[in-house]
């Protein structure tokens, strides 16, 4: 293949089949740059000696597809290029065939100033073309390969699991497709393959995965796709360490495709830590934790500064950022989130002026250098009461919540603002250390939602609660934690799983937790609470995006330069012009009569 010829090579007749990636004309010589998917080699064609075939080579422009025989020439010493594997030869053409033409391409896989993105993903079969992409897509297949490898070394069958279905619960729209035969009734396109997996547990197939397909018709963001990929995985009698343990197995082999080993296990820690002590559910543990120093204020000063003393108190320290002007600390304000009820003090050499010790301790608890930027965040506004949030308990609750996301926010802003001073986000790619991995584990079970004002499922409903939380489902929902669990990586959510109710009874007990009437409950779930009752074993699982890790492990900035067709953000194919309106017969053939808005 192009980019496999090598000087051990010279002398050898070789024949190449590819695209022209760049012709050069030098007058009597002629040299192509001949591509395919392993790289590209020169080509020469030399007048002198084969004057047709030189005349045929002065036809050839980018793009057009050659076969090409010769012989493989070593170099002279001043025409080496070292910066690609094939420099040291060239094949000396003797035979050529033009195996076909290209119209001039709208723009070349050679060039490096690529044009806009959507002109790019309109023409997505030339942009595939460029290296990088098809690195990145040979790198997804690496990384699916040894997973698949992996698992099925551990006992683990990849099950296929209906795309036209029913709703599943994962919390997003559905993307829907009508029925034909059963006019006015429609399958949905899984959100997850979540039911079909719990249910192949009562079927028996206790160790489970796929790489798998799921739809969600969400708002789209930059890091989302409407289509994407899960490796989804359940097994039967699992604790969540064991869970863990094939999740860091299978991830240890998925950065192994890409050259890069990493350790396990991974560190664990709780929601309730991470909330503590980095404001987040993702912790970027690149970064230093956050910091209590509640205790450094003295009440009078708290009263004095408007700090409720009974929200939490944190610093945050960002490293190396030096000395900063009052305008740039001034510019540091915005970045704290307005809507939470969190105030910022940015200035510890102001507050030192009035609160001394206070200061003195805060620079002891963070361990701050001189060259540290350490500021403080509180709760200031007393928080609006809610209705589970009596009492000093061991949780996070929602009040002080807000106020360690608000700070977590911040942590992160202050960060990537600094991020050249500190170079903490600019770890290698191919050193173990730049992958910081962990464990979240112990979820709520139920998040408040204030827009329906009601509890709603945190990761979804078929998760199982902590057995000692069992009294507290009806009484005090928020401080209810789950069997639930996310593998976090430098910030990001990778995945998230959970050890399942197993039990119907308990089911039921959950779905009207979440303000389900048992009717619903049926409506919506009946096979599946029928099911449980049948023999169903403890089981539990996890899903985490492929996309994600292929991105990550190709050093892409977006899922896009890892799906070989991807949607825009608003949701379209521009390649094939997806999604289209349909023909009057179609519509009329499922019954469906379009709304004019
Ligand atoms: N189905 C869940 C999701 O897609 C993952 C799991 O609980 O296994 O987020």
């Amino acid at each position: 293949m192009c980019g496999e010829l090598r000087r051990a090579q010279a002398g050898q007749r070789a024949t190449l089949m590819g695209w022209v990636n760049r012709r050069r004309d030098l007058g009597s010589l002629i040299f192509i740059d001949l591509r395919d998917r392993s790289g590209w080699t020169q080509v020469v064609f030399d007048k002198e000696s084969n004057p047709a075939l030189h005349e045929r080579a002065s036809d050839l422009r980018s793009e057009y597809v050659i076969a090409v025989t010769g012989r493989v020439h070593q170099r002279d010493g001043d025409t080496i290029n070292p910066n690609i594997p094939t420099g040291e030869i060239e094949l000396i053409c003797e035979e050529m065939r033009l195996l076909n033409d290209a119209k001039t391409p709208p723009f070349l896989p050679s060039e490096t100033d690529l044009p806009n993105e959507e002109f790019r993903l309109q023409y997505r079969y030339i942009d595939l073309r460029r290296p990088e992409m098809q690195h990145n897509i040979e790198m997804r297949h690496k990384v699916a390969l040894a997973i698949r490898q992996h698992l099925a070394s551990k006992g683990f069958f990849e099950i296929e699991t209906p795309f036209m279905t029913r709703s599943t619960p994962e919390g997003a729209r559905d993307y829907l497709v009508p029925s034909r035969v059963h006019a006015g009734a429609f399958y949905a396109l899984p959100q997850s393959p979540q039911l079909f997996k719990q249910i192949l547990m009562i079927s028996g197939f206790d160790k489970y995965f796929q790489i798998v397909r799921c739809f969600r018709d969400e708002d789209l963001r930059a890091d989302r796709q409407p289509e994407f990929t899960q490796i989804d995985l359940e097994m039967s009698f699992p604790t969540q360490e064991r869970v863990f343990e094939v999740v860091e197995g299978f991830l240890k082999a998925a950065w192994k495709a890409a050259g890069v080993e990493i350790a396990t296990p991974f560190p664990r820690m709780t929601y309730d830590e991470a909330m503590r002590a980095y404001g987040s559910d993702k912790p970027d543990l690149r970064l230093p934790p956050m910091t209590d120093v509640s205790s450094a204020f003295p009440p009078e000063a708290l009263a004095q500064l408007n700090v409720d003393p009974k929200l939490p108190i944190v610093a945050i320290r960002t490293l190396k950022v030096g000395e900063l002007s009052r305008k740039e600390r001034d510019d540091l304000k915005p970045l704290l989130p307005a809507n939470r009820g969190a105030k910022l003090f940015e200035d510890l050499k102001r507050l030192e002026k009035t609160w001394p010790d206070a200061v003195a301790k805060i620079r002891e608890f963070t361990g701050a250098q001189p060259d540290d930027l350490v500021v403080v965040v509180a709760g200031g506004t007393a928080p609006t009461p809610h209705p589970s949030e009596g009492g000093v308990k061991p949780e996070v609750k929602q009040h002080d919540r807000a106020v360690y996301t608000a700070a977590g926010a911040l942590r992160i802003a202050l960060a990537q603002k600094f991020a050249a001073k500190h170079n903490a986000f600019a770890g290698e790619r191919n050193n173990a250390s730049s992958y910081q991995f962990l464990w979240v584990t112990d979820f709520p079970m139920f998040e408040w939602d204030d827009d329906e004002k009601r509890w709603a499922a945190a990761h979804h409903p078929f998760t199982s609660p902590h057995e000692r939380d069992m009294d507290k489902l009806e009484s005090d929902p928020g401080a209810v934690r789950a069997l639930a669990y996310d593998v976090v990586l430098n910030g990001t959510e990778l995945g998230s799983g959970s050890i399942r109710i197993h039990r119907q009874d308990i089911q039921a007990r959950i779905f009207r937790a979440l303000g389900m009437s048992d009717e619903e409950a049926r409506s919506r779930f009946g096979f599946f609470l029928d099911a449980l009752q049948y023999g169903t074993p403890p089981h539990g699982g996890i899903a985490l995006g492929l996309d994600r890790i292929a991105m990550i492990l190709a050093g892409g900035d977006s899922l896009r330069d890892v799906i070989p067709f991807p949607k825009t953000a608003a949701a379209k194919d521009l390649m094939v012009d997806a999604p289209t309106p349909v023909s009057d017969a179609q519509l009329r053939d499922l019954s469906i009569a379009i709304r004019k808005k």
